[in-house]
């Protein structure tokens, strides 16, 4: 018997329903039950559309309406008491005016956000399979094989921040017991997702897995466990694995993989790669799974991870340039890719030959295509010299020199760049024509900057009004990126973003942001700070190629965006902030890959910005991110200003950069509809001036306000600008 499964899938609907729904949810519109009705109908058509396209096995538990890591808290009962109110769950995900959320942070190395589980000594662990098992009946009443998905116990320990795995004997009971409503509700397989265990884990930590394991591999009332790892390799927890009595493993065979034989167990082989876009190459996987089917006596054929990083189905793209097209496969397309491999893998290769050599031809027209092999582009790469790579002053004369031509005053105020994306913009963009969008536009700018002045921002923006998304707007104007209309891909919550997907080499083909840039100058009474994305987030938030190496990319991203970085400082825009919030989530999984990582970053991020003036301030921002293990880096880059989140890890951050350069620090949580007061802004920047200079402190939120609303943004900075001259005049 060979199967073909998946592990999870997008969750917002062919149309993004789940996220309209889930926002009149909040405004109050739509009713739990019609919520509840919608989920299950996308679930339905979900599992009939995977059905459709040659899965045998389908997924459950997989859904969500914000977050798996937050439903694995509901399920365990790990809900913090100031949040047990009417309702909990969205409480925990965003907060009320009463009490802050939970705190988000990356999932592993992708750009998915999940909600960190809130766990101590006095967590009190009770088993809630309501979901679990609600969303396995439906399945199994539509007549499906299907698994429920969890996240395993291990993980979800370490997920905690701090880790709080001295906890796992408290909360196996709990997984028992979901286990067993599983089983009595007709589940035959479950799986227990362990993605932790592709990072380097200490003996303590895989004798935990060993434990976990043998303990609900012993329980009698139990269906069979599938234990499944992706975004990596095992390593060292492999053997552990093999030896626990459970039934299954799933591995990532994207990369590389470390499988021995093991006897008596079901193998699911990750072959297709479930976090990128490219149409697999058969006849690779296909001599993996070959090799794999020696190993063991049941082999399943699955993508790497949840298709929930990739967008859902590429037949959607219609603008697509037909020479691209065939290099790519979205969530429908990869699941139809396992349906091959299973013909090809069971009738043997001739069975597919088709395929094949459609395949083989497709990847020979991707390697030759002019789109991949442009000499102006390489040539330019080749010629980068050190002195391009460096700023031609050090910081100290630049700062000197920069606190000269800017005059601020102390404690500068500023935003991190995006303005509300209201509604009717949102409208206008979507309906009006090029000329009347410019002017409406304009417009928004205009009465952005109007705003800011009259709250008394130091440095003005223009607002961003014009990007729709944060990176493709931005990929537009770069040759090399392709864009979609319907790619959306979760970034957390009711957040979904459009990858794009960088196919070819890349360079400047028209200028990016630089007219609105020099517009908001020409129609501002305070300094203007020009905003780009910086070439690592660039790619770590898009979809990158496979063919060359990512540091390769990286360089040809960052020689592009040089070039908009030289022309604002020529039209004489003093400041120029160059984000990298997509800079940690790029951060190799495994301590063994990182330094290489951090170097080519730090090094893309310095030929972007490193052409200017010494008067001409460069700022960076990064946001929502554990970043102490990368505080070398983030002073590698050699910015003026870098500016990190604070409200929702608490200053964690501030202590550990030495109080060598000026530090932005957001005091207004901006994932969140609450606004701080004066006082608790007050607060934090006092914390903060214990270690960071008086004079190199600067005032923002934590990051762009697009997402949220005016009058939210209004008392927010009005508190802001409030807080910083009740400091100011203290000093
Ligand atoms: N300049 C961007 C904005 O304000 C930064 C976004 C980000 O860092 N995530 O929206
Ligand atoms: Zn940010």
């Amino acid at each position: 018997m060979t199967l073909t499964t998946i592990h999870g899938w997008p969750r917002q609907g062919p149309g993004r329903e789940l996220k309209r729904a889930i926002e009149g949810h909040w405004q109050g519109t739509v009713s739990t039950a019609a919520l509840h009705d919608l989920g299950a109908e996308l679930r339905a058509a979900s599992w009939r559309q995977q059905l459709a396209d040659g899965l045998d096995e389908v997924p459950t538990g997989d859904f969500s309406s914000y977050d798996h890591v937050l439903d694995t808290s509901v399920m365990v009962g790990a809900i913090p008491d100031r949040y047990r109110g009417a309702d909990p769950y969205f409480a925990m995900a965003r907060g009320t005016q009463d009490v802050a959320p939970l705190e988000l942070t990356k999932w592993f190395d992708t750009n998915y956000h999940y909600l960190v589980p809130e766990l101590g000594p006095a967590t009190v662990f009770t088993a809630d399979a309501g979901k679990q098992v609600g969303e396995l009946k439906e399945a199994l009443a539509l007549g499906l094989t299907a698994r429920p998905v969890l996240l395993g116990p291990v993980t979800y320990l370490l997920l905690a921040r701090p880790g709080a795995l001295e906890l796992l004997d408290r909360l196996l009971p709990v997984y028992a017991e979901v286990l067993a409503d599983l089983r009595a509700a007709g589940a035959e397989w479950v799986q227990l997702d362990e993605p932790a265990l592709v990072q380097d884990r200490s003996p303590a930590e895989l004798a935990a897995v060993d434990r976990a394991y043998r303990f609900l591999g012993g329980l009698t009332d139990r269906p069979q466990l599938l234990v499944a790892s992706y975004f990596g390799h095992l390593g060292e927890a492999f053997p552990v694995l093999a030896d626990v009595p459970i039934d299954g493993l799933a591995i990532d065979c994207t990369a590389s993989h470390d499988i021995a034989p093991l006897q008596g167990k079901r193998l699911i082989a990750g072959v297709v790669d479930g976090r990128n876009v490219w149409a697999n190459a058969l006849a690779k996987s296909l001599a993996t799974l070959q090799s794999l089917a020696k190993l063991t006596d049941r082999l399943d054929i699955s993508t790497s991870c949840s298709l929930m990083h990739v967008p859902l189905d590429l037949d959607a793209e219609t603008g697509l340039d037909p020479e691209v097209r065939p290099w790519l496969a979205f969530a429908r397309q990869k699941v139809r890719e396992l349906a091959i491999l299973k013909r090809g893998l069971l009738e043997g290769p001739e069975a597919i030959a088709a395929e094949l050599a459609a395949n083989r031809a497709n990847y020979r027209a991707r390697r030759r295509s002019p789109l991949t092999n442009k000499a102006h582009v390489s040539s330019r790469t080749a010629a980068i010299r050190p002195a391009d790579l460096r700023r031609a002053t050090p910081y100290a004369d630049r700062r000197a020199a920069q606190q000269a031509a800017l005059a601020l005053p102390l404690l500068p105020t500023t935003t991190i760049g995006s303005f509300p994306q209201t509604d009717e913009l949102r409208v206008a963009r979507a309906e009006l024509d090029q000329p009347a969008y410019d002017e409406r536009i304009a417009r928004e700018i205009g009465d952005i900057l109007e705003f800011q002045e009259e709250l008394g921002l130091d440095v003005l923006v223009h607002g961003e009004p014009e990007r729709d998304d944060l990176v493709r707007y931005l990929a537009e104007p770069l040759s090399g990126f392709v864009t979609t209309k319907h790619g959306w891909v979760q970034s957390y919550g009711t957040r979904y973003v459009r990858p794009p997907i960088l196919a070819g080499d890349v360079y400047r083909s028209t200028q990016i942001n630089y007219h609105w840039t020099t517009y908001a100058k020409d129609h501002a009474g305070k300094p203007v700070k020009g905003l780009l994305t910086g070439p690592v987030t660039m790619l770590n938030r898009s979809f990158v190629r496979d063919d060359q190496p990512r540091a390769a990319t990286a360089r040809q991203v960052a020689l592009a965006l040089r070039d908009e970085v030289v022309d604002l400082e020529i039209t004489g825009i003093p400041i120029i902030q160059v984000d990298e919030p997509g800079l940690r989530e790029g951060l190799p999984l495994r301590q063994a890959d990182r330094a290489a990582y951090l170097e080519w970053a730090a090094e893309a991020f310095r030929l972007t910005t490193s052409r200017v003036r010494a008067t001409t301030q460069i700022h960076t921002h990064m946001c929502y991110a554990d970043f102490s293990d990368i505080v070398p880096t983030i002073l590698e880059l050699d910015a003026d200003v870098i500016s990190l989140e604070a409200a929702r890890s608490h200053l964690a951050i501030a202590d550990v950069l030495d109080g060598s350069r000026a530090v932005g620090l957001g005091v207004y949580d901006v994932h969140s509809p609450r606004v701080p007061s004066t006082q608790e802004i007050v607060a934090l920047l006092r914390t903060a001036l214990a270690v960071i200079p008086a004079d190199r402190l600067w005032v923002t939120p934590d990051c762009g306000l697009k997402t949220r609303t005016w009058p939210e943004v209004t008392q927010a900075l009005t508190n802001l600008v409030a807080a910083a001259r009740q400091l100011r005049a203290e000093l």
